[in-house]
Order: C-alpha cells, then sequence, then structure tokens
C-alpha cells in the first residue's frame, strides 16, 4: 500500500514537473503555511525518533508527497522572536523582535507577507500571532489574544474582539477552511494557520483524552541527566520535569473557560487518574516518571489535533482542485525537549530545542519522498515564498531560498554553519542569554550575561545526546580556535557585534553593567 502511494506521488510529480516554470509564471502558486507552536520532530512520525511515541498520518502524508528538511533550526528558540524571523527573514537584533517579555513586532517593516499582497496575493492569517502590535500586510486576520487558550478562545478579527467556540486547534482550522473557501478564486493566496498547540499547558481535544489507553512511554536516555559537570548556566536552570511543574502542566488544576459540559469530560478523563496519582503519594523518580507519563499524553494528544488539522486542510486543498498549485508547508516555530535533559520547554541551543520540524510540499518542483539533510533555518522562509512568487530578494534579506534545496539541488556555496542567539532572562525558566556556532557535527556556545561568562563545546557525532563540553580537552584544542573564528566570522557577517540593548533581554532586573563584551576573544 506504502509503495503504491509513493508512486503515484511520483506520478503526480513527474506529471506536473514539465513545463512548471511556464506555469507557475503565468500563475505564481499558492501557500498553505501550517504553523505549529512548540512542535518538535521527536513527535512526528516520518521524523523517525526511536521511542516511536505518535503515529502523524496527516504529516507522513506531506513527507511522502514531499520533502522532508531533517536539520532546520531556529535562530532564537522562542515563540515570538521565531515568528518575527519568519516574516522577516532577519535575526532578532535586526527586527527588533527579541524575546516574549517586552518585544513588540514593529508592524511598519517589510515582511514576506507584505510583498506577497503587493504582488497580487490574497493573504490571510489565522491563530497564534503573539507579537504584540496588530497584524499588517494580511488581507483577513483573525487571531488568538496573546498566548492564546486551548478551549473557547477569545480572539481579535481585523481589529474586532470576537468569542469562539470549541477546541482551539479545530477552531483555527474551521476558520482556515471558511476562509480557503469564500476567498477570491481569481487570486493566489497565502493562508497562515498558525496553532497554538502543542504549547504548554498541551491541553489535547477533549475527543483525545485517554488516547494513549494509558500507554508508559519510553523514557529519553537523558531523563535523569546529572548536570554536575556542566557550566553553571546549564545546571541552573528553571525547566526541569522533576522541579518546575505547575499543577495546570499535569492538569492537577483545571484550565478555565471550560462550558459545564466540556468541564464535565474533562473529569471524567482526569478526575480518577488524579485520585489515583493523590493516593500513591510519589516522590523522586516515580513521581517524575509519572509528570513525563502525563506530559506525554497531554502533549502527543495535543499533536494528534494538528495532525488531524493538516489532515483536513490537505482534503480541502484537494477538494477545490488546489493541491497542484499550492505550496504546504507545516514547520512549527521551534523543537521541544520531551524529557531530554530532564527538561521540558525550548530556548536552547541544544538539538531538541534547536531543530524544527520542516516539511514541504510542492508539486512539480519537490520530489516526492525527499529527504535534505543541510542546515536550513526559519530565517529562509521568507526568501523561499519570494522566489516561489517570482519576487526578488530583498538586499537585507538574512535568509536564503530554500527553491534550489527543494528541487533537489544544494548551492555549492550553501552554509555549512550558522549563527544562534537567545537572550529572554530570567523568566520564565531561568535560562541564560547565549549565543553560539552550529556546524553539522558541532556547537560552540558562549553564556555570556548576566553573571555567568562560560563556553561550552558540543560533538554531536561523538555525544549525540549533548552531555558533556569538549571546550576544555586538549584534543579539540583546534576545533575550538576553528569555531571560535567562525562565530566572530557569523557576527560580523549577520552585523551582531555589538553588545544587545538592555531591553533585548526583556527584563528591568538584567543588569548590562555585568555583560562582559560580547565579542569572543
Ligand atoms: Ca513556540
Amino acid at each position: 500500500m506504502l509503495r503504491l502511494l509513493c508512486l503515484c506521488g511520483l506520478g503526480l510529480w513527474l506529471g506536473l514537473g514539465a513545463g512548471l516554470d511556464r506555469e507557475a509564471a503565468a500563475r505564481p502558486p499558492n501557500i498553505l503555511f501550517i504553523f505549529s507552536d512548540d512542535l518538535t520532530c521527536q513527535a512526528i512520525s516520518s521524523y523517525g525518533d526511536e521511542r516511536r511515541l505518535l503515529q502523524t498520518p496527516q504529516m507522513d502524508r506531506l513527507a511522502r508527497e514531499g520533502i522532508r528538511f531533517d536539520r532546520c533550526l531556529v535562530t532564537n528558540s522562542i515563540c515570538g522572536p521565531s515568528r518575527a524571523t519568519v516574516l522577516t527573514g532577519k535575526y532578532s537584533h535586526r527586527n527588533g523582535f527579541y524575546n516574549n517579555s517586552n518585544s513588540r513586532f514593529d508592524g511598519s517593516q517589510t515582511t514576506f507577507p507584505k510583498l506577497l499582497q503587493a504582488q497580487g496575493y490574497q493573504t490571510a492569517l489565522i491563530g497564534k500571532w503573539h507579537l504584540v502590535s496588530e497584524p499588517t500586510g494580511f488581507d483577513h486576520w483573525q487571531i488568538l489574544n496573546g498566548q492564546g487558550i486551548y478551549y473557547n478562545p477569545p480572539m481579535r478579527r481585523n481589529g474586532q474582539a470576537v468569542q469562539t467556540q470549541g477546541y482551539t486547534t479545530d477552531v483555527l482550522t474551521e476558520l482556515s477552511l471558511d476562509w480557503l473557501r469564500q476567498r477570491d478564486p481569481d487570486k493566489p493566496f497565502l493562508l497562515m494557520c498558525q496553532h497554538k498547540a502543542p504549547h504548554r499547558e498541551w491541553s489535547p481535544a477533549l475527543r483525545h483524552l485517554g488516547w494513549d489507553q494509558d500507554r508508559q512511554y519510553p523514557e529519553p536516555p537523558t531523563l535523569f541527566e546529572d548536570l554536575a559537570n556542566r557550566p553553571r548556566a546549564v545546571r541552573d536552570h528553571d525547566m526541569g520535569i522533576a522541579t518546575s511543574f505547575s499543577d495546570l502542566d499535569v492538569k492537577l488544576r483545571t484550565p478555565g473557560n471550560l462550558t459545564a459540559e466540556q468541564l464535565a469530560e474533562w473529569n471524567r478523563y482526569y478526575g480518577p487518574r488524579n485520585e489515583a496519582y493523590r493516593a500513591a503519594n510519589l516522590a523522586g523518580r516515580e513521581l517524575v516518571r509519572w509528570r513525563y507519563n502525563r506530559y506525554m499524553h497531554d502533549y502527543l494528544g495535543c499533536v494528534k489535533g494538528v495532525d488531524e488539522s493538516v489532515g483536513r486542510l490537505l482534503d480541502a486543498l484537494d477538494e477545490q482542485g488546489l493541491a497542484e498549485n499550492t505550496i504546504v508547508v507545516c514547520t512549527s516555530d521551534q523543537g521541544f525537549f520531551l524529557g531530554e535533559h530532564g527538561w521540558y520547554d525550548k530556548r536552547w541551543i541544544f538539538e531538541e530545542s534547536l531543530r524544527t520540524p520542516l516539511l514541504i510540499r510542492w508539486p512539480g518542483v519537490a520530489r516526492p519522498g525527499s529527504v535534505n539533510s543541510q542546515i536550513v533555518s526559519l530565517i529562509d522562509f521568507a526568501g523561499t515564498f519570494l522566489e516561489a512568487a517570482g519576487l526578488p530578494q530583498p538586499a537585507d534579506l538574512q535568509g536564503r531560498s530554500l527553491v534550489p534545496l527543494c528541487r533537489g539541488e544544494t548551492p555549492t556555496d550553501w552554509r555549512t554553519s550558522l549563527y544562534y542567539r537567545y537572550y529572554e532572562f530570567p523568566q520564565p525558566h531561568h535560562v541564560r542569554p547565549h549565543y553560539g556556532v552550529i556546524t553539522d557535527r558541532y556547537k560552540l556556545v558562549h553564556y555570556h550575561a548576566p553573571d555567568v561568562d562560560e563556553w561550552e563545546l558540543l560533538d554531536r557525532q561523538i555525544d549525540p545526546q549533548e552531555t558533556r563540553s569538549f571546550y576544555s580537552d586538549p584534543a579539540y584544542a583546534d576545533t575550538v580556535r576553528e569555531l571560535r573564528a567562525e562565530l566572530a566570522r557569523l557576527r560580523r557577517e549577520v552585523g551582531d557585534e555589538a553588545p544587545a540593548p538592555r531591553a533585548a533581554y526583556g527584563s528591568e532586573r538584567f543588569d548590562t553593567e555585568k555583560e562582559p563584551p560580547a565579542q569572543p576573544q
């Protein structure tokens, strides 16, 4: 069956490949951008995580019919900044959105939706926005308030407050389907469907409660990792499953805003399980294990909802005859820790947080079932969509178009390293600001503020779990020297050599006087 589907996909590709450029010039492709929040590769079956946490048939369909990017990395692993980077194709220090605490997106700057709109695209944004200022560059928008909530979310539609009913992933899917049906069929479109799920506090659709039949999940090898030999910046965090889960995170408390009927269904699932948990009086590792399994039920249940949304959107493209001329992108604003290092959340340069899923179906361009392992990034999306629409690359764009990679051609000068920088401190999660350089094998990272000055060298070939630093190992002295030079080169290239403004860190308590020179020696 699988083979048959693959052959069908190949046929679609071959059939559409001929004359694509001519066709695209006459009729620019539509773009359906399905953007999740905190969706990580470990939760998508086509990425092949060895824990086999979840089957995601709809996202797998996209991977089978398109291209899977295996190393799509973010430039600042946190929600708002990633969104600003997607829109602008620029790093945080260029688009001005550094953190979720006090940054506000300057909507007057150039974004790819604005450029597409000016080119005649009909543009719509539905779902999580999280950039504080109101959206610009969209003919139609309906966004969640702030982070959004999981049930019956209040929203804003084109500047007006509206109240919705239902599970948020479903609500956003319905709104997207409604917009697809009523759009102007004579114009190409950009539809950005941006889910809240599976963001904290990971509340699934009520129909998915109990979906896993109380499965005990395989644990990551680092669930109980001892961080004693790591720098203070890594040890001194507030994002451990053991230390930092709230009652709402583990559903010992009920989220607000449920209707009486929804609450009854919620309690039918969680009620007896919570009673059993309280009676067991767990502590130590058993408590962490219980939390990990509750976390997996909830987080993966949210991903099931997103997967169903992907399927409904793909079906709608089929039904409306749009599949052949629509680029479908399924991705997330960053990855997420599913117990690795004992953590949840993101922020770090470490792989689970740094890497984000990226599946692109583009009939006639991306060969079905292909896989790309080059270093690509969310910063590349703007240039990709502009090229797809036949538009030039703006001179100040910091990403590169992925179009040649989608075609299976890697430019000889494609990047072999990427610059990363995270700012927000101390709240939430107490992850210290850091920046670094990433290559296919190594990461060199500098935790530089406000009260630390520590370096780590990670070697993913020797230590794929990233559990130790080789920075002080004499055998790595040349590697450290080379990577420090590369980091300095990248900082020059992206224009990030000066210390960041105090506001970048998002806290009044952040004292830049304590910040060592950001420029590595
Ligand atoms: Ca996020």
